[in-house]
C-alpha cells in the first residue's frame, strides 16, 4: 500500500514537471542521456511486422512521455509487446500519424534493452518504399527520479516495403526467431521470414507464467510485538504467492533466519503454517507446504523434506501440473494417462 502511494506521489510530481516543461529540443550528439534506437525491418504488403524500440547507455529513467511517429497511410498499428518497463500507456492516433507513449515507474530503470515492441500491419495498397518510424519529444519529456531532464539521442528506423511476394507459396521459411520476449503475464511474439520473398510470418508466444521459488523469503521479520511475513517469490518478476505470517517464537523454535530477505526452505514449520493459514493450498499439494515438483528441487539442494503425495482428483493433478512447467515430458505422460482414464470412464 505504502509502495503504491509513494509511486503515485512520484508520478504526480513527475507529471507536473513534464507539464510545465516547454523548452525546445537542441539535439546534441552525445549519448550521456541514453541512445534510443528504432528497428528497421522489411515487409510485404499485408504482412504484420514487429518493430523494437530499445535503449543503450541508459542513464536511469523514471518517466517519459513521447510520440512515436509513423505513416498511417501505409501502416496500421496493431498492438504492442512489453519490454523491460513495467508501467505504461500506449495510445494510437492514426489521424495524427503518431502513437502516444507514456511511462512512469516508481524509480529509475537503467536496463539496456528493448523498452517496447510495436506491431504494425503493412496495408495491402501501400506502395513500395521506406516508411520511417521516429520519436518526437521535447525537453522535460524524459526525467529521472531527481526530476533532472534527460535528452536521449534518437536513431530512427522504419518499415521497408520492398518485396513482391504475391506469387510466392512461402515454402522456404527460415528459422523462428524471438521478436518480442514474453513476460510472466504478457505474451511475446516469434517470427520467421520466407527466404524467397521476404514475407514475415508472426506467431504469438504465450505468457511464460510465474516461476515461483521452492523456498520462502522473509518479507518482514517477526518481533516480540508483531508477527513476521514470508512468501514464495517469482524468480522472474515481483509476484509473490503463499504468503504466511509467523511469530518470533516459531522462528526461534525452528531456527530460521528471521531477517528480511533471508531464505526459508520448506520444512515442518512451513508445512504447519500452510496447513493452518492456507488449507486449500495444503490440500492441493497433497498434504505439504509446496507442490511435489518444487519440493523435489528443494530436496535436491539438500534442504527439502520428502512427503508422499496421494492425489486422485483431476483438480489436484491439474494444479500440480501447472506448477511444473519445467517437466514437459511428465506433463504429457500425465495428461495422456488422464485422457485414457477419462475415456475408460466414458466407455
Ligand atoms: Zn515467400
Ligand atoms: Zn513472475
Amino acid at each position: 500500500m505504502l509502495k503504491v502511494v509513494k509511486k503515485c506521489a512520484l508520478c504526480f510530481v513527475c507529471a507536473v514537471s513534464l507539464l510545465f516543461s516547454s523548452f525546445a529540443v537542441s539535439a546534441e550528439e552525445n549519448y550521456e542521456d541514453g541512445h534510443i534506437t528504432i528497428d528497421t525491418v522489411s515487409a510485404l504488403n499485408g504482412d504484420s511486422v514487429i518493430v523494437k524500440i530499445g535503449i543503450e547507455n541508459n542513464p536511469g529513467i523514471m518517466a517519459m512521455t513521447l510520440s512515436i511517429t509513423y505513416d498511417s497511410s501505409a501502416l496500421t498499428y496493431e498492438r504492442y509487446y512489453w519490454g523491460y518497463l513495467g508501467d505504461y500507456t500506449v495510445v494510437d492516433h492514426p489521424d495524427k500519424n503518431l502513437i502516444r507513449f507514456v511511462n512512469c515507474e516508481s524509480m529509475n530503470l537503467d536496463a539496456n534493452r528493448t523498452m517496447i515492441s510495436l506491431q504494425f500491419k503493412v496495408k495491402e495498397d501501400a506502395e513500395f518504399g521506406f516508411y520511417p518510424i521516429d520519436i518526437e519529444y521535447k525537453s522535460g519529456d524524459f526525467c529521472n527520479w531527481k526530476l533532472d531532464r534527460l535528452m536521449p539521442v534518437i536513431t530512427s528506423g522504419g518499415v521497408n516495403v520492398e518485396f513482391n511476394g504475391e506469387n510466392c507459396s512461402h515454402k522456404e521459411y527460415g528459422e523462428w526467431e524471438t521478436a518480442a520476449e514474453p513476460t510472466c503475464t504478457q505474451a511475446g511474439a516469434k517470427q520467421r521470414v520466407c527466404e524467397k520473398c521476404g514475407h514475415v510470418d508472426i506467431s504469438e508466444i504465450p505468457a511464460a507464467g510465474h516461476d515461483f521459488a521452492a523456498e520462502w523469503t522473509i518479507d518482514r521479520q517477526a518481533t516480540g510485538d508483531s508477527s513476521g511475513i514470508m512468501s514464495r517469490h517469482c524468480k522472474n518478476c515481483e509476484e509473490v504467492t503463499d504468503v504466511l505470517s509467523f511469530t518470533l517464537e516459531q522462528s526461534e523454535e525452528n531456527e530460521i533466519d528471521n531477517t528480511e530477505g533471508s531464505v526459508v526452505a520448506p520444512s515442518d514449520l512451513t508445512d504447519e503454517l500452510v496447513k493452518e493459514q492456507l488449507p486449500e493450498v495444503y490440500e492441493n499439494n497433497g498434504g505439504s507446504s509446496i507442490p511435489k515438483a518444487d519440493e523435489g528441487s528443494a530436496a535436491a539442494d539438500g534442504s527439502g523434506i520428502i512427503n508422499k503425495i496421494s492425489e486422485n482428483s483431476e483438480g489436484r493433478i491439474a494444479k500440480i501440473l501447472s506448477s511444473i512447467s519445467d517437466f514437459k515430458w511428465l506433463k504429457i505422460a500425465l495428461i495422456s494417462a488422464l485422457i485414457i482414464n477419462m475415456r475408460l470412464f466414458v466407455l
